[in-house]
């Protein structure tokens, strides 16, 4: 507290100033970041690893500052979500992403699929809906084709409200899957309340996937058994090593997601090579 001895307290307090100042400095950047074209989306692909083709893609945010280079989102997203900044920044990427998809499918692609994450803050806006179906409209892109990402502890934050959007949501035939699944507090039991078509395996699980390691297999094993049993697509994400991708295809998870396959890819790049 002030009482205490000066310079304890002094070096707390440039300390302190020093953080909120560059917070602050990153949150106005941020608020100009959209109208300077800044943000830009990289895909990653998701692959049916049975026939090794190309089912769809997950949208990431990307945010390019001028003078500070590439901003990770795990750094960003935080910020945007305290200031609320998050509902203009996700709803610029549902739409840009579903025009992407529009193009690619126009293209000849015509069954990829498009994964994008929601931010809990989406979900408290009550027009989220109406933004979403106002999207598919506009870009004239059959809802199917768009896939919603939640973590489950952006689901169990506030079940009753999620639970009602999830289900206006499946009204107009979105798709829904659980993020970073397994990494929550929920138990599992939670998941029949919830109008979900797939679960993530979190890549810590994936990452953890070695032969001389049986617990984090058992995991992702307990995962994959739980989601054919609940008829729930699942996809893994973070494969990186031939060792993982091969353990998972003998519990018949195909779907799969990671380096070893692609990092995230611009636009561009990412037709160049999964793309027609
Ligand atoms: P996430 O949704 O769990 O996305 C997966 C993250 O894992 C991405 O990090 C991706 O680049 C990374 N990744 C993919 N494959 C591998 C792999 O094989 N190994 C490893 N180590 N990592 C892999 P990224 O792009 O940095 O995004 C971080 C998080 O930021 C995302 O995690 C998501 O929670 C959030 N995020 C990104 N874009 C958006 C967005 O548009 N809206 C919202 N609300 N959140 C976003
Ligand atoms: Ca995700
Ligand atoms: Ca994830
Ligand atoms: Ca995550």
């Amino acid at each position: 507290s002030k009482e205490k001895s000066g310079t304890g307290y002094h070096f707390f307090e440039s300390e302190m100033n020093n953080r909120s100042l560059e917070s602050i400095k990153l949150e106005n950047a941020l608020y100009k970041a959209l109208d300077r074209n800044e943000l830009d989306i990289y895909y990653q692909p998701q692959i049916d690893s049975r026939t090794n083709s190309i089912i769809g893609v997950e949208a990431l945010l990307r945010w390019i500052h001028p003078t500070e280079g590439m901003i990770s989102p795990a750094d960003f997203i935080p910020i945007a979500e305290d200031t609320g900044l998050i509902v203009p920044i996700g709803e610029w990427v549902l739409e840009n992403a579903c025009k992407q998809l529009k193009k690619w499918h126009e293209e000849g692609n015509h069954a990829l699929s498009v994964s994008v994450n929601l931010s809990s803050r989406q979900f408290e806006e009550n027009d989220l809906v109406e933004v979403v179906q106002r999207i598919l409209i506009d870009v004239n892109l059959a809802p199917e084709f768009l896939h919603l990402e939640l973590t489950e502890n952006q689901i169990i934050k506030n079940k009753d409200l999620t639970v009602e959007m999830m289900e206006q949501l499946k009204e107009i035939g979105v798709k829904i899957a659980i993020d970073d699944f397994g990494t929550g507090y929920s138990s599992l039991g939670y998941l029949k309340n919830f109008p979900i078509d797939a679960l993530k395996i979190d890549k810590s699980f994936i990452q953890d996937i070695r032969e001389d390691d049986d617990s984090n297999s058992a995991i992702t094993n307990t995962i994959i058994t739980l989601a054919q049993n609940l008829k729930l697509n699942v996809i893994a994400e973070g494969v990186e090593t031939k060792e993982q991708l091969d353990f998972l295809l003998s519990k018949d998870c195909y779907l799969m997601q990671g380096y070893y396959f692609s990092v995230p890819l611009k636009a561009e790049a990412l037709k160049e090579k999964y793309l027609i």
